[in-house]
């Protein structure tokens, strides 16, 4: 089963992919993740990407188009995945589109994970990771016990550069222009699913995985 999972900033793509991995058993694509792991690791590709990143921007296309192309030929793609973060404009949908047919291969579902804009600023904002474990905590919703140290490994937590907030409204704005165009881009395909991104976590997993079936 091939997936994407659309949504803004902040509505929960990767913590519910993350989960979704478990209870289908297929990876999670996140476009993200791969160029912060790229900046990371010092690449030209990601101290590239960072000048796109640091101000809420998209990085061009044909650096994410390559960089996906490349991982959903790998092997443990071959039984289906999830698209996080991918695509995010039409034209990268466009390319999406072009590469699964050269493999043959098909998006099953979208599923567009809706939240209101002002709680999206508010999750933003307030999103800590460990710096050692990975885990997420949040300021309000999720604090560590002790401030700024994680619960599992006693990391230290980090607010992501792009969590500000004049990042997150610059962010809020591209999902706006570029992105939601998607929606209808997918629903003329009957592929779109639409789901509330309010609620317990495990409430948002059931609504998803009720349409995944
Ligand atoms: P995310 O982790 O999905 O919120 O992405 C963080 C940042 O990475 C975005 O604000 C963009 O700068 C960049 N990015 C991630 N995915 C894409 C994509 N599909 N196209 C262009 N830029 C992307």
């Amino acid at each position: 089963m091939n997936i994407v999972l659309l949504g803004p900033p902040g509505a929960g793509k990767g913590t519910q992919a993350k989960r979704l991995i478990e209870a289908y058993g297929i990876p999670q694509i996140s476009t993200g993740d791969m160029l912060r792991a790229a900046l990371k690791a010092g690449t030209p590709l990601g101290l590239e990407a960072k000048k796109y990143m640091d101000q809420g921007a998209l990085v061009p296309d044909s650096v994410v188009i390559g960089l996906v192309k490349e991982r959903i030929e790998q092997k443990d793609c071959a039984k289906g995945y999830m698209l996080d973060g991918f695509p995010r404009n039409v034209s990268q949908a466009q390319a999406l589109d072009k590469m699964l047919g050269e493999l043959r291969q098909n998006i099953d579902h979208v599923v567009c994970v809706e939240v209101p804009n002002d709680e999206l600023v508010r999750r933003l904002t307030g999103r800590r990771t460990c710096r050692n474990c990975g885990a997420g905590f949040h300021e309000m919703f999720d604090p560590p016990k002790k401030a700024g140290v994680c619960d599992k490994c006693e990391g230290e937590l980090y607010q992501r550069d792009d969590d500000n907030e004049t990042t997150v409204t610059s962010r809020l704005k591209v999902y706006e222009d570029s992105t939601k165009p998607l929606i209808d881009y997918y629903e003329k395909q009957a592929k779109l699913r639409r789901i509330d991104g309010v609620g317990s976590m495990d409430a948002i997993l059931a609504r998803i995985t009720a349409v995944l079936g």
